[in-house]
C-alpha cells in the first residue's frame, strides 16, 4: 500500500491526475500517519465489522481501515477522485468504492441490512445534516468515529445551559454517548484548513437516552427550540409548531415549571421529552 501520508505523494498524485483540492467539496486531505492510525484505533474494528466511510478522498484511510474490517463501503463525491482511489486501494479486496453523495445515500441498502460503524474525515459542510440524516434513519449503525471542527465537537459534547448547546446537541445526545477523543491541528492537512479539528466518537445507545412517545414531534420540537435563539422558548415554538399558540406554549411551559422568558438552550433532553409527551396528543 503506498504511503498517501507523505506530502510529496499526495502532490505527486494531484499532479498526475491533474486535481485541485476543491474547496466546495471540504477537500482537506489528512497527511499524518500518526492521526490515521488514531481515528483507526478508534474505531474498534475487527475482521467482522462493516465499514462505511464518507469522503475517501485520496484513499488514506480506506486502505488503513481495510486493514482491520471485513469490508469497507467508501462514499466519494468526487467523481474524479474515483480513478485515484482505484489505482491506490488496487490491492485492498474488500473495499467497495460508491460514486455517489452520502447526503442522499441509502445506506441501508448499500450494506445489505448489516450492522456498520462510520468512520469518516467529513467535509465540514455536510457534517450536520449527515449526521442527522445518519441517526435518524434508525440505520444499524454501531458507532461513529468522526472528524470534525474542533468547535461542532465542543457542540456535539455540550451540556444544557453552555452555549454551544444547540438542537445538534441534543439529538446527537439522544441517540450516542459522545467522546471527544483528541484534537487534530490544521497543519496536518493539504490544504490547510483554516480552523483545528477534533476526533470524536459517537457510541449508538441501545435504546435512546429518554423515552419519547412520538419521536418525530420529539425532533421538531428540539429543532424549533432552537431555530431562532433569541427569541423565548414560547415564541419559537409558536413559530416552528402552529398547533399550540404561543400562549399555549406558555401555558405548556409554565406547568413544566419553567419560567417565561426561558429559552431552548436551558432545556434538558429529559424536559424536552417531558414537553413531547405533554403535548402530544395536541396536534
Ligand atoms: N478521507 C480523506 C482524508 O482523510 O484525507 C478526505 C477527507 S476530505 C475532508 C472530505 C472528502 O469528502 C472529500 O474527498 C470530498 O470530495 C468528499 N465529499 C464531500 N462532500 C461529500 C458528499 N456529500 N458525499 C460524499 N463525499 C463527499
Amino acid at each position: 500500500m503506498r504511503d498517501l501520508t507523505a506530502p510529496s505523494r499526495v502532490q505527486a498524485l494531484m499532479q498526475k491526475y491533474g486535481l485541485k483540492a476543491r474547496k466546495s467539496l471540504g477537500q482537506n486531505f489528512l497527511v499524518d500517519q500518526n492521526i490515521v492510525q488514531k481515528i483507526v484505533d478508534a474505531a474498534g474494528l475487527t475482521p467482522s465489522d462493516t465499514v462505511v466511510e464518507i469522503g475517501p478522498g485520496l484513499g488514506v484511510l480506506t486502505a488503513r481501515l481495510a486493514q482491520k474490517a471485513g469490508r469497507v463501503i467508501a462514499v466519494e463525491i468526487d467523481q474524479h477522485l474515483i480513478p485515484v482511489l482505484q489505482e491506490n486501494l488496487a490491492a485492498a479486496g474488500n473495499v467497495q468504492l460508491v460514486h455517489g453523495d452520502a447526503l442522499h445515500t441509502d445506506f441501508a441498502a448499500l450494506t445489505g441490512g448489516v450492522p456498520f460503524t462510520v468512520v469518516a474525515n467529513l467535509p465540514y459542510y455536510i457534517t450536520t445534516p449527515l449526521l442527522f440524516h445518519l441517526l435518524e434513519s434508525g440505520y444499524p449503525i454501531r458507532r461513529l468515529v468522526l472528524m470534525v471542527q474542533d468547535e461542532v465537537a465542543d457542540r456535539l459534547a455540550a451540556p444544557p445551559g453552555n452555549k454551544q448547546y444547540g438542537a445538534l446537541s441534543v439529538m446527537v445526545q439522544y441517540y450516542t454517548r459522545v467522546e471527544y477523543m483528541f484534537k487534530v491541528p490544521r497543519t496536518v492537512f493539504i490544504p490547510r484548513p483554516g480552523v483545528d479539528s477534533a476526533v470524536v466518537r459517537l457510541e449508538k445507545r441501545e435504546t435512546p437516552a429518554v423515552p419519547v412517545p412520538d419521536e418525530a414531534l420529539f425532533q421538531r420540537l428540539v429543532r424549533g427550540a432552537f431555530a431562532q435563539r433569541r427569541k423565548t422558548l414560547a415564541n419559537a415554538l409558536a413559530a416552528a409548531l402552529p398547533f399550540l399558540s404561543r400562549e399555549q406554549w406558555q401555558q405548556e411551559l409554565r406547568a413544566l415549571g419553567l419560567p417565561d422568558n426561558v429559552r431552548g438552550e436551558m432545556l434538558s433532553m429529559e424536559q424536552f421529552a417531558a414537553l413531547t409527551a405533554a403535548v402530544a396528543g395536541k396536534q
